[in-house]
């Protein structure tokens, strides 16, 4: 099936869905793609409170993402949910689903945002629920009593490690590299915590247990060992997700989707807004203008 349309938007996140609210505003067709049921995007995985979004607060991402949903309900556009985009060629634009739906808009805007970064290991996936932690926030009380692994030498895994040395035994982070990134504040914290062990230039090879998470496997400077714990939480970074895009536009050496001031990429009418096109300030505020802005250099180009 083939379907016209002005702009085909790809994401449902802040980014994808204030694009898709300002064509519809602007007088332009559109259709949002969102390869989950839910849209939000990364909105659904914050569990602290939202402050510093001008003249919105929330107490979490999720009350943040139901208040977002409610305001884009307004606006008409086709929505459709649960429907991943496969490929974008450009001459003629043509988008296609998973599903095998095709669109031949005259736009596209990508904002498909980041996901986080994995350690590609057996039992990453598969221990889910069974000691692999999806969230430190929000499955604190599982880790009462027992002993945390923290993979990862940025903020959310330092956070995480303080914020975990409140409720567990024992915290154990493991970093590859030699210093941390992370802010002052959060090592400090970290360090000054009895029950926080920080090993460096250390790397994860294997993920032990057969039935649950068991440990790791860790390889340092002083060769390869065990570590027995109860739970595991990988904070190891983010990336763009712009694989539909490469070999197709200019892409930064991190895979971040180089854009101008209106949000399009090297190639005419495909353009990109959100944390995929943003290495500096990933944030809702910057991803929302970035929708709007990518909608209005649109719409002054189809008229
Ligand atoms: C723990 C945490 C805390 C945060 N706290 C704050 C905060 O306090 N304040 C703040 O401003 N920001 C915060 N952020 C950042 C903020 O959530 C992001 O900047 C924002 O969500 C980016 O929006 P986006 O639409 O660009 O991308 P995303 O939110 O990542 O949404 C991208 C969407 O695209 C969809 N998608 C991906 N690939 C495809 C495909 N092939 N086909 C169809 N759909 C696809 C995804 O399913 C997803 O729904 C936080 C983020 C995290 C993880």
């Amino acid at each position: 099936m083939e379907t016209k349309t002005d702009v085909v938007v790809i994401g449902g996140g802040p980014a994808g869905l204030s694009a898709a609210a300002w064509c519809s505003d602007l007088g332009l067709t559109a259709v949002l793609i969102e390869a989950s049921e839910r849209p939000g995007g990364q909105l659904h995985s914050i569990n602290n409170p939202i402050a510093n979004y001008a003249g919105l607060a929330a107490a979490n991402g999720r009350e943040f993402a139901a208040k977002l949903l409610e305001w884009e309900k307004q606006f008409a556009f086709r929505r459709l949910v649960g429907t991943r985009v496969e490929s974008i060629s450009a001459e003629p634009l043509v988008v296609r689903t998973a599903g095998g739906e095709e669109f031949r808009p005259r736009a596209v805007i990508l904002a498909t945002g980041l996901s986080r970064r994995r350690l590609g290991l057996a039992g990453e996936d598969e221990f889910v629920g069974k000691g692999v932690l999806r969230s430190g926030a929000g499955q604190r009380e599982e880790a009462k009593g027992k002993h945390v692994v923290i993979v990862g030498g940025g903020d959310a895994a330092i956070e995480n490690a303080v914020l975990l040395s409140e409720f567990a035994e024992r915290v154990t982070v493991v970093h590859r590299s030699r210093e941390f990134r992370a802010r002052a504040e959060f090592l400090e914290r970290a360090k000054a915590a009895a029950n926080v062990e920080m090993i460096t230039e250390t790397h994860v090879s294997k993920i032990l247990g057969e039935k649950r998470f068991e440990g790791i496997e860790a390889s340092g400077p002083e060769g390869s060992r065990s570590i027995v714990a109860d739970l595991l939480l990988i904070r190891i970074g983010f990336k763009p997700n712009s694989e539909l895009l490469r070999g197709l536009v200019e892409l930064d050496v991190s895979g971040f989707v180089q854009v101008d001031v209106t949000c399009a990429t090297s190639v005419p009418m495909i353009f990109t807004c959100g944390d995929v096109a943003n290495a500096i300030s990933p944030t809702i505020s910057t991803a929302t203008g970035m929708g709007s802005t990518a909608a209005k250099a649109i719409a002054a180009r189809l008229s």
